[in-house]
Protein backbone atom coordinates (compact mmCIF):
# COMPACT_ATOMS: atom_id res chain seq x y z
CA UNK A 1 0.00 0.00 0.00
CA UNK A 2 1.02 3.57 -0.61
CA UNK A 3 1.49 5.35 2.77
CA UNK A 4 2.40 9.19 3.16
CA UNK A 5 4.32 8.97 5.86
CA UNK A 6 7.45 10.90 6.99
CA UNK A 7 11.26 10.62 8.39
CA UNK A 8 11.98 9.70 11.90
CA UNK A 9 15.40 8.92 13.08
CA UNK A 10 16.44 5.78 13.53
CA UNK A 11 17.30 6.35 17.26
CA UNK A 12 16.90 4.07 19.93
CA UNK A 13 14.96 5.88 23.18
CA UNK A 14 14.93 4.67 26.16
CA UNK A 15 13.01 6.20 28.62
CA UNK A 16 12.89 5.74 32.09
CA UNK A 17 14.80 3.04 34.33
CA UNK A 18 14.70 4.32 38.02
CA UNK A 19 12.05 7.12 38.67
CA UNK A 20 10.52 7.13 42.46
CA UNK A 21 7.12 5.76 41.24
CA UNK A 22 5.35 3.90 43.21
CA UNK A 23 5.35 0.82 41.99
CA UNK A 24 4.57 -2.16 44.48
CA UNK A 25 5.08 -4.72 42.07
CA UNK A 26 8.53 -6.49 41.17
CA UNK A 27 8.59 -5.57 37.43
CA UNK A 28 9.27 -1.24 36.48
CA UNK A 29 6.41 -0.14 35.11
CA UNK A 30 8.70 2.36 33.01
CA UNK A 31 8.02 2.14 28.84
CA UNK A 32 10.75 1.14 26.64
CA UNK A 33 10.68 3.26 22.92
CA UNK A 34 11.78 1.47 19.78
CA UNK A 35 12.08 3.95 17.84
CA UNK A 36 10.60 4.04 14.22
CA UNK A 37 12.80 4.35 10.93
CA UNK A 38 11.92 6.28 7.59
CA UNK A 39 14.81 6.37 5.46
CA UNK A 40 13.83 8.62 2.03
CA UNK A 41 13.79 5.23 0.29
CA UNK A 42 11.34 3.75 2.18
CA UNK A 43 8.21 3.17 3.87
CA UNK A 44 8.57 4.17 7.38
CA UNK A 45 8.21 2.32 10.84
CA UNK A 46 6.02 3.76 13.45
CA UNK A 47 7.16 4.21 17.15
CA UNK A 48 7.15 0.71 19.00
CA UNK A 49 6.47 0.73 22.86
CA UNK A 50 7.26 -1.93 25.54
CA UNK A 51 5.32 -2.09 28.90
CA UNK A 52 6.62 -5.03 31.46
CA UNK A 53 3.51 -6.64 32.81
CA UNK A 54 3.59 -9.62 35.66
CA UNK A 55 3.21 -12.05 32.65
CA UNK A 56 5.06 -10.78 29.93
CA UNK A 57 5.56 -7.73 27.62
CA UNK A 58 3.28 -5.86 25.86
CA UNK A 59 3.97 -4.42 22.44
CA UNK A 60 2.30 -1.70 21.27
CA UNK A 61 2.58 -1.18 17.71
CA UNK A 62 5.40 -3.68 15.66
CA UNK A 63 6.74 -1.25 12.64
CA UNK A 64 6.79 -2.76 9.41
CA UNK A 65 10.28 -4.11 8.58
CA UNK A 66 11.93 -7.42 9.79
CA UNK A 67 14.59 -4.76 10.71
CA UNK A 68 12.36 -3.29 13.48
CA UNK A 69 10.72 -6.38 14.57
CA UNK A 70 14.31 -7.72 15.22
CA UNK A 71 14.96 -5.05 17.63
CA UNK A 72 11.42 -5.88 19.68
CA UNK A 73 12.42 -9.55 19.68
CA UNK A 74 15.99 -8.86 20.69
CA UNK A 75 14.62 -6.81 23.64
CA UNK A 76 12.02 -9.88 24.96
CA UNK A 77 15.16 -12.02 24.48
CA UNK A 78 17.06 -9.84 26.40
CA UNK A 79 14.44 -9.23 28.80
CA UNK A 80 13.87 -13.34 29.22
CA UNK A 81 10.06 -12.43 28.87
CA UNK A 82 7.73 -13.60 26.21
CA UNK A 83 5.52 -10.97 24.51
CA UNK A 84 1.99 -11.50 25.70
CA UNK A 85 0.21 -9.12 24.51
CA UNK A 86 0.57 -6.92 21.10
CA UNK A 87 -1.54 -3.67 20.78
CA UNK A 88 -2.44 -2.08 17.60
CA UNK A 89 -2.95 1.38 17.78
CA UNK A 90 -4.57 1.70 14.10
CA UNK A 91 -4.22 -0.87 11.51
CA UNK A 92 -1.67 1.65 9.31
CA UNK A 93 1.10 -1.38 8.18
CA UNK A 94 3.91 0.62 9.63
CA UNK A 95 2.53 -0.35 12.90
CA UNK A 96 0.68 -3.64 12.59
CA UNK A 97 2.81 -4.83 9.82
CA UNK A 98 5.01 -6.96 12.21
CA UNK A 99 2.32 -9.02 13.86
CA UNK A 100 3.03 -11.70 12.08
CA UNK A 101 6.81 -12.03 13.31
CA UNK A 102 6.48 -11.60 16.74
CA UNK A 103 3.76 -14.36 16.63
CA UNK A 104 5.63 -16.26 14.64
CA UNK A 105 8.16 -17.04 18.14
CA UNK A 106 5.06 -16.07 20.48
CA UNK A 107 2.03 -17.49 19.24
CA UNK A 108 0.54 -17.35 22.36
CA UNK A 109 0.58 -13.45 22.05
CA UNK A 110 -2.88 -11.61 21.73
CA UNK A 111 -3.63 -8.88 19.33
CA UNK A 112 -5.77 -5.59 20.86
CA UNK A 113 -7.27 -3.81 18.48
CA UNK A 114 -10.12 -2.06 17.17
CA UNK A 115 -12.38 -3.86 14.56
CA UNK A 116 -11.42 -0.55 11.76
CA UNK A 117 -9.19 -3.22 10.40
CA UNK A 118 -12.46 -5.01 8.79
CA UNK A 119 -13.25 -1.98 7.04
CA UNK A 120 -9.66 -1.47 5.85
CA UNK A 121 -9.47 -5.15 4.41
CA UNK A 122 -12.34 -4.07 2.03
CA UNK A 123 -12.15 -0.48 1.57
CA UNK A 124 -8.41 0.71 1.78
CA UNK A 125 -6.17 -2.13 1.33
CA UNK A 126 -7.18 -3.80 -1.92
CA UNK A 127 -6.51 -0.16 -3.53
CA UNK A 128 -2.99 0.33 -1.75
CA UNK A 129 -2.38 -3.44 -3.33
CA UNK A 130 -3.60 -2.40 -6.92
CA UNK A 131 -1.43 0.30 -6.71
CA UNK A 132 1.56 -1.51 -5.50
CA UNK A 133 0.99 -3.65 -8.17
CA UNK A 134 0.63 -1.20 -11.04
CA UNK A 135 3.93 0.36 -9.72
CA UNK A 136 6.20 -3.21 -10.20
CA UNK A 137 4.42 -3.45 -13.57
CA UNK A 138 5.43 -0.03 -14.63
CA UNK A 139 8.95 -1.24 -13.95
CA UNK A 140 9.37 2.37 -12.23
CA UNK A 141 9.76 0.89 -8.93
CA UNK A 142 12.58 0.71 -6.85
CA UNK A 143 14.12 -2.17 -5.16
CA UNK A 144 13.16 -0.52 -1.87
CA UNK A 145 9.69 -0.06 -3.46
CA UNK A 146 9.58 -3.70 -4.71
CA UNK A 147 10.78 -5.18 -1.16
CA UNK A 148 8.13 -2.72 0.46
CA UNK A 149 4.90 -3.51 -1.65
CA UNK A 150 5.36 -7.51 -0.87
CA UNK A 151 6.14 -6.78 2.81
CA UNK A 152 2.62 -5.34 2.44
CA UNK A 153 0.99 -7.97 0.54
CA UNK A 154 2.15 -10.28 2.81
CA UNK A 155 0.77 -9.06 6.28
CA UNK A 156 -2.83 -7.85 4.25
CA UNK A 157 -2.78 -11.88 2.96
CA UNK A 158 -2.43 -12.82 6.40
CA UNK A 159 -5.58 -11.19 8.40
CA UNK A 160 -5.11 -14.15 11.11
CA UNK A 161 -2.36 -11.69 12.18
CA UNK A 162 -3.98 -8.67 11.46
CA UNK A 163 -7.43 -8.93 13.37
CA UNK A 164 -7.55 -8.78 16.71
CA UNK A 165 -8.08 -11.44 18.87
CA UNK A 166 -9.15 -9.52 21.47
CA UNK A 167 -11.34 -6.68 19.68
CA UNK A 168 -12.00 -3.76 21.55
CA UNK A 169 -15.12 -1.24 21.47
CA UNK A 170 -15.40 1.30 23.90
CA UNK A 171 -12.83 3.02 26.22
CA UNK A 172 -12.29 1.69 29.70
CA UNK A 173 -9.89 -0.21 32.05
CA UNK A 174 -8.23 -3.08 30.37
CA UNK A 175 -6.03 -6.34 32.24
CA UNK A 176 -3.21 -7.09 29.53
CA UNK A 177 -0.53 -9.78 30.89
CA UNK A 178 -1.36 -9.24 34.53
CA UNK A 179 -0.99 -4.97 34.09
CA UNK A 180 -4.05 -2.75 33.75
CA UNK A 181 -4.32 -0.20 31.13
CA UNK A 182 -6.71 2.21 30.57
CA UNK A 183 -7.34 1.84 26.40
CA UNK A 184 -9.19 4.67 24.80
CA UNK A 185 -10.85 4.65 21.32
CA UNK A 186 -11.12 7.70 18.88
CA UNK A 187 -13.42 7.30 16.51
CA UNK A 188 -13.15 8.44 12.79
CA UNK A 189 -9.59 10.07 13.51
CA UNK A 190 -6.64 8.90 11.95
CA UNK A 191 -8.36 5.71 11.25
CA UNK A 192 -12.52 4.13 11.43
CA UNK A 193 -11.35 3.57 15.14
CA UNK A 194 -8.11 4.49 16.67
CA UNK A 195 -6.43 3.36 20.13
CA UNK A 196 -4.73 5.37 22.27
CA UNK A 197 -3.07 4.56 25.89
CA UNK A 198 -2.71 6.65 29.15
CA UNK A 199 -1.02 4.70 31.63
CA UNK A 200 -1.71 6.14 34.85
CA UNK A 201 1.22 4.56 36.97
CA UNK A 202 3.51 6.50 34.98
CA UNK A 203 1.45 9.26 33.64
CA UNK A 204 1.94 8.21 29.82
CA UNK A 205 -0.09 8.65 26.68
CA UNK A 206 0.98 6.27 23.72
CA UNK A 207 -0.93 8.02 21.08
CA UNK A 208 -0.36 6.16 17.54
CA UNK A 209 -0.52 8.48 14.51
CA UNK A 210 -3.10 10.41 16.44
CA UNK A 211 0.50 12.60 16.94
CA UNK A 212 2.99 12.10 14.52
CA UNK A 213 5.55 14.95 15.32
CA UNK A 214 6.39 16.55 11.79
CA UNK A 215 3.05 16.07 10.08
CA UNK A 216 -0.37 14.42 11.05
CA UNK A 217 -0.32 11.48 8.35
CA UNK A 218 -4.02 12.13 7.20
CA UNK A 219 -3.67 9.35 4.45
CA UNK A 220 -7.37 7.71 5.87
CA UNK A 221 -8.00 10.70 8.68
CA UNK A 222 -11.03 12.49 9.24
CA UNK A 223 -10.34 16.06 10.60
CA UNK A 224 -13.27 16.38 13.14
CA UNK A 225 -13.00 12.73 14.90
CA UNK A 226 -9.31 13.47 14.90
CA UNK A 227 -9.10 17.39 16.30
CA UNK A 228 -11.86 15.79 18.80
CA UNK A 229 -9.39 13.03 20.08
CA UNK A 230 -6.72 15.54 20.59
CA UNK A 231 -8.85 17.40 23.06
CA UNK A 232 -9.06 14.11 24.92
CA UNK A 233 -5.50 13.23 25.47
CA UNK A 234 -4.85 17.44 26.23
CA UNK A 235 -7.40 16.22 29.07
CA UNK A 236 -5.24 13.59 30.30
CA UNK A 237 -2.95 13.93 32.92
CA UNK A 238 0.26 12.83 31.70
CA UNK A 239 3.78 14.13 31.60
CA UNK A 240 4.96 12.28 28.86
CA UNK A 241 3.77 11.29 25.51
CA UNK A 242 5.19 8.92 22.91
CA UNK A 243 4.07 9.78 19.47
CA UNK A 244 3.46 7.77 16.12
CA UNK A 245 6.48 8.73 14.69
CA UNK A 246 9.11 10.98 16.22
CA UNK A 247 10.04 11.87 19.94
CA UNK A 248 8.37 11.71 23.24
CA UNK A 249 6.72 14.72 24.25
CA UNK A 250 5.82 17.28 27.14
CA UNK A 251 2.54 18.22 28.18
CA UNK A 252 3.48 21.59 26.84
CA UNK A 253 5.31 20.71 23.93
CA UNK A 254 1.64 18.36 22.76
CA UNK A 255 0.16 21.66 23.50
CA UNK A 256 2.19 23.46 20.84
CA UNK A 257 1.73 20.81 18.07
CA UNK A 258 -1.88 21.16 18.81
CA UNK A 259 -2.41 24.63 17.86
CA UNK A 260 -0.06 23.42 15.02
CA UNK A 261 -2.67 20.89 14.43
CA UNK A 262 -5.86 23.17 15.04
CA UNK A 263 -4.69 25.45 12.85
CA UNK A 264 -3.88 23.66 10.08
CA UNK A 265 -7.31 22.37 10.10
CA UNK A 266 -8.49 25.91 10.41
CA UNK A 267 -6.39 27.06 7.12
CA UNK A 268 -7.73 24.20 4.92
CA UNK A 269 -11.38 24.60 5.71
CA UNK A 270 -11.11 28.65 4.80
CA UNK A 271 -10.88 30.30 1.43
CA UNK A 272 -6.79 30.55 1.91
CA UNK A 273 -4.08 29.47 -0.88
CA UNK A 274 -2.53 25.70 -0.28
CA UNK A 275 0.51 27.25 0.34
CA UNK A 276 -0.31 29.74 3.29
CA UNK A 277 -1.72 26.53 4.92
CA UNK A 278 1.86 24.79 3.99
CA UNK A 279 3.74 27.66 5.33
CA UNK A 280 1.83 27.97 8.57
CA UNK A 281 2.30 24.42 9.15
CA UNK A 282 5.48 24.24 8.74
CA UNK A 283 5.92 27.63 11.35
CA UNK A 284 4.00 25.99 13.87
CA UNK A 285 5.45 22.93 14.03
CA UNK A 286 8.96 24.16 13.49
CA UNK A 287 10.20 22.49 16.94
CA UNK A 288 8.60 18.96 15.42
CA UNK A 289 10.54 19.24 11.92
CA UNK A 290 14.27 18.05 11.68
CA UNK A 291 16.48 20.57 9.85
CA UNK A 292 16.45 19.23 6.32
CA UNK A 293 13.37 17.38 6.24
CA UNK A 294 11.34 20.88 5.58
CA UNK A 295 11.02 20.85 1.95
CA UNK A 296 9.94 16.91 1.93
CA UNK A 297 6.96 18.05 4.97
CA UNK A 298 5.94 20.66 2.52
CA UNK A 299 5.14 18.18 0.14
CA UNK A 300 3.45 16.24 2.36
CA UNK A 301 1.37 18.65 3.59
CA UNK A 302 0.30 19.93 0.52
CA UNK A 303 -0.64 16.72 -0.41
CA UNK A 304 -2.64 16.12 2.65
CA UNK A 305 -4.11 20.03 2.31
CA UNK A 306 -5.31 19.25 -1.21
CA UNK A 307 -6.29 15.28 -1.37
CA UNK A 308 -7.88 14.96 2.25
CA UNK A 309 -8.43 17.99 3.83
CA UNK A 310 -9.99 19.85 0.77
CA UNK A 311 -11.34 16.23 -0.38
CA UNK A 312 -15.11 16.54 0.28
CA UNK A 313 -14.95 12.47 -1.56
CA UNK A 314 -12.02 11.94 0.99
CA UNK A 315 -14.57 13.07 3.74
CA UNK A 316 -17.15 10.55 2.68
CA UNK A 317 -14.84 8.01 2.87
CA UNK A 318 -12.86 8.42 5.80
CA UNK A 319 -16.10 9.92 8.31
CA UNK A 320 -17.73 6.90 7.55
CA UNK A 321 -16.95 3.29 8.05
CA UNK A 322 -14.64 1.88 5.48
CA UNK A 323 -15.83 0.08 2.59
CA UNK A 324 -15.51 -1.76 -0.76
CA UNK A 325 -14.72 0.71 -3.54
CA UNK A 326 -17.43 -0.25 -5.51
CA UNK A 327 -20.33 -0.37 -3.48
CA UNK A 328 -23.43 1.40 -4.27
CA UNK A 329 -22.77 5.29 -3.25
CA UNK A 330 -23.89 5.85 0.43
CA UNK A 331 -27.67 7.81 0.94
ZN1 LIG B 1 2.38 5.62 11.30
Amino acid sequence: MIERAVVVTAVLVACGGSQPHAAPSAYDPEPTVIAGAFPPDRGPDGNSIILRAPRGLIVVDTGRHTEHQDKLLAFAKQAGAPIAAIVNTHWHLDHSGGNAELRAVYPAAEIVATRAVEGALVGFFPKGRAQGEALIASGKATPQQIEDIKLGRAAIDDTRNLLPTRPIAQSGAVELAGRQLDLRVAPFAATEADLWIYDAATKTVIAGDLVVAEVPFFDSGCPEGWRAALGEIAATPFVRLIPGHGEPMTHDAFARWRTAFDALLDCAASPAEVTTCVAGWRAGAAAFIPPGDGPRIDEYTTYYVTEILRSPAAHERFCHPLRAESAAPRQ
